[in-house]
């Protein structure tokens, strides 16, 4: 059974035709409904010019923001709802944006400016479709084709090669033969796109549930959005422990990891630093000392390049600085690590050392096993909420200045121990007992 639309959805596409317009349903909505999947959003596509729209929604709350390219948001029962009058572009000189954009009245023109034929099908919520390019064809064949001719479109904007492929990694689609070989072929045009919107892109590619066969179909691609890991394709490890060179081994660590922006990010860039750290023991195999603090280098360069927030952007680095950490299954180990990481970066870099060791020789992979120990007392000094922080020590500043100690550098110092014999076990966090312990 297909799914119904919303009625916030039909009531709009309902106001626009009884102000005279044509209005469709458009874009990943329709390819979602199709393909027998909730949409995430809904997108209309209209005939009615912007000021139209307007009258037509008089009275509702409108957000103008995406005016100059003629869409209206409409808020209906609290949700934004896009309404983007039918248009064609001019010609792309700058391989990015259209020189100019105009508003038409013809759907067919509408539809063919759109990227792939998947995503350039209008349906009218009902039982119609508009679909001149046989984009119902290509969804059920699994099958990503440009509409138009591939070279001219991707020499247009080079962000629709990077969009092919993440929607390959995000439906498990295959990448239609000519599509692909353009894709390849024009990839130099993907320098020339902001780094806003490589990452958008980026992370869609990066979480799709098909993200091992397209990386891996697709190293080019991905290398010239990220060229701080060409050296690592086809690098050999001359390790026992691996039996990939170390792109291969990276993409795995990727599908390994949940699906979480931060984690893939992580994964992707881990290893980054390799092939520059390599060395070649006596006894003919590879060694890369240094590797993780040099790939968290590395990836605070590529992700402020992709003006990834701060955030993202320090966790992934601390991810990456601390994924060779040995960390061994005791309570004090696992506290100090979440000291030094935070409780929640600790089970993602759990995740991460797990998906790294499972990507390398079966023997390696044994040691995913370990990992779980190592989540389980982890969890465990969560739920007894043992002290792994400053913040959880039964002492404070304030207590330590009643007791004598001026503010001041040696505050803090004292307050780094004191949780420091607490982590070991030496004092229970009790305010009397830490008390006792600096006036020895
Ligand atoms: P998702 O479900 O991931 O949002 P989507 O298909 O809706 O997928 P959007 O980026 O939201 O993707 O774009 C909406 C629609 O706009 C696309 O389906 C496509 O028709 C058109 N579109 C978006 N970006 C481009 C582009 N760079 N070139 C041509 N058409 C595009
Ligand atoms: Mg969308």
């Amino acid at each position: 059974m297909r799914q119904q639309i919303p009625e916030t959805v039909s009531y709009a596409l309902a106001k626009l035709r009884q102000a005279g317009f044509e209005a469709w349903l458009v874009g990943g909505c329709v390819r979602d409904h199709l393909m027998g999947r909730t949409p995430s959003d809904y997108d209309i596509t209209t005939s009615a010019e912007p000021s139209e729209t307007e009258a037509a929604f008089a009275g509702e709350r409108l957000i103008e923001t995406g005016l100059k390219h003629g869409t209206v948001t409409v808020l209906l029962g609290g949700e934004p709802l896009e309404i983007t009058t039918f248009r064609t572009e001019g010609a792309y000189s700058d391989g990015r944006h259209p020189d100019s954009v105009a508003f038409t009245r013809s759907l067919r023109e509408d539809l063919a400016r759109r990227d792939f034929t998947m995503n350039a099908i209008a349906w009218d919520g009902g039982e119609r479709f508009e679909d001149p390019f046989g984009g119902r064809a290509d969804i059920a064949a699994g099958c990503i084709r440009c509409v138009g001719d591939p070279r001219e479109r991707f020499r247009e904007d080079g962000l629709r090669i990077l969009r092919a492929v993440r929607f390959a990694a995000a439906l498990g689609f295959e990448v239609e033969e000519e599509t692909a070989a353009a894709a390849r072929e024009c990839r130099g045009m993907l320098a020339r796109i902001s780094g806003e919107r490589i990452y958008a892109e980026l992370t869609k590619l990066l979480t799709g549930g098909h993200v091992l066969p397209v990386l891996t179909a697709y190293p080019e691609i991905l290398c010239e959005v990220i060229p701080e890991l060409q050296a690592t394709v086809g690098f050999d490890q001359r390790s026992p422990y691996h039996c990939y060179d170390v792109y291969g081994h990276t993409v795995r660590v990727v599908a390994g990891v949940p699906a979480s922006a931060e984690l893939r990010l992580a994964a992707l860039l881990h290893d980054a630093a390799k092939p520059a750290c390599f060395s070649l023991g006596e006894d003919g195999r590879g060694h890369f000392y240094g590797h993780a603090e040099e790939g968290a280098l590395i990836a605070e360069t590529v992700l402020r390049r992709l003006h990834a927030s701060n955030e993202v952007r320090e966790r992934v680095t601390k991810l990456i600085a601390r994924h060779m950490d040995q960390i061994h299954p005791s309570e004090k180990a696992v506290k100090r690590e979440m000291r030094k990481v935070g409780p929640a970066l600790y089970f993602d870099l759990l995740a991460l050392i797990r998906a790294d060791n499972l990507a390398q020789t079966p023997e390696c992979a044994a040691r995913a096993a370990g990992i779980d120990v190592l989540e389980e007392i982890g969890r465990r000094i969560l739920e007894e909420e043992q002290a792994f922080t400053l913040a959880q020590l039964a002492v404070k500043g304030g207590d330590l200045m009643a007791a004598g100690i001026p503010a001041g550098p040696k505050l803090g110092e004292t307050l780094d121990k004191l949780l420091e014999l607490v982590i070991e076990g030496e004092v229970p966090n009790e305010k009397e007992a830490l008390l006792k312990k600096i006036k020895m």
